[in-house]
């Protein structure tokens, strides 16, 4: 029997990109015809048309499955999504938007045959994007990769093709609040990195803005590692220590030449200093409760509407 390869696509408004996608999906798997495929379309609570293509396309290639979440649950969610629901014997994560070409996946079925698990593609260029979002970009993870123990590779992205031993894996690790390309790097196995120039998107827009992105940086942050937590404990005990020796020192002083009322600025500098350090550590405590918080209500990470024709109640999924 012929192995399987799921193509696990995540789509959010994306009819404008959905033809082309599926014409290089179609070259792609004319090419590699000694495979089985599933397309596998997560639609994440999409407000245009992509639904209506999608079944469209169901129905003229039965290849095609979908799964429609309830709302919009953002990517990360809808990737567990596709884990759930993918039959093949690996699976290729893509972008709809075609910056990830699908010619690099017969790359990686290559070294899949090979015995890789986690097959993961480099971007050499990042295709468009402004200045300020590729240097917060690459900050943000030289910052992660000293905070978390593990390696977070920086310029790799969710393009990978995945082994069903990781598919099988990755489905048991169900947060919430999900930070994917650092539950990627935590589950080990076989990695093997290939490198490609990113390309822009063919049409649509990025639907990443500012504060999208600064989230997902706080969520990988906080998501992988505990460090924050432990720079909250040093810097107070760095601060506790040296209030100490200027409270003695002032002790001293004010036993060896009486009190003086001068000083005011020193006080309130002090003040407003470790009121700063103080609100900032509750923040970040803050932060891991929330966390906390969030994973204690056991809330099913996403509501599966349908999948291809099938209406799915809460029991589904
Ligand atoms: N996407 C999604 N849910 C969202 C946002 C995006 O499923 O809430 C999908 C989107 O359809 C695309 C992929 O995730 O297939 C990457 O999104 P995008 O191209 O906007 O991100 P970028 O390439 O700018 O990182
Ligand atoms: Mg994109």
């Amino acid at each position: 029997m012929s192995k399987k390869v799921t193509l696990l696509i995540p789509v959010y408004n994306e009819e404008k990109v959905l033809p082309e996608l599926y014409l290089r999906l179609q070259e792609l798997i004319g090419r590699n015809n000694g495979y089985e495929w599933e397309i596998l379309f997560i639609n994440d609570g999409s407000s245009d048309h992509t639904l209506e293509q999608l079944r469209r396309m169901r129905k003229d290639d039965p290849r095609v499955n979908y799964v429609n979440l309830s709302r919009n649950f953002g990517k990360e969610v809808a990737m567990l999504a596709g884990f759930d629901y993918c039959t093949g014997d690996c699976c290729v994560v893509m972008d709809a938007d075609l910056q990830d070409p699908p010619e690099l996946i017969d790359c990686m079925l290559e070294y899949w045959e090979q015995g890789y698990d986690d097959i993961y593609a480099r971007r050499r260029t990042r295709g468009e994007e402004s200045w300020l979002r590729r240097h917060l970009s690459l900050t943000f993870y030289e910052l992660l990769q000293r905070m978390s123990k593990i390696d977070i590779l920086p310029n790799v992205g969710d393009f990978r093709l995945l082994d069903r031993r990781c598919i099988l894996t990755l489905r048991r690790m169900r947060e919430r609040e999900r930070y994917t390309k650092g539950l990627f790097s935590w589950i080990g196995y076989n990695k093997k990195g290939i490198e490609f120039d990113r390309g822009n998107r063919r049409a649509g827009r990025s639907s990443w803005s500012f504060f999208k992105l600064l989230n997902l940086a706080i969520e990988g942050i906080t998501s992988s590692s505990t460090s924050p937590l432990r720079i909250a404990t040093v810097s107070g005990i760095l601060f506790a220590t040296v209030s100490f020796l200027y409270a003695i020192y002032f002790l001293t002083k004010t036993i060896l030449y009486g009190d003086q009322a001068a000083g005011f600025p020193t006080l309130i500098i002090t003040i407003l200093f470790l009121g700063g350090i103080q609100l900032l550590s509750l923040g970040v405590i803050g932060e891991y409760i929330g966390r906390i918080f969030k994973e204690t209500k056991q809330r099913p990470a996403y509501i599966a509407s349908d999948y291809n024709e099938e209406k799915l109640g809460y029991d589904n999924t």
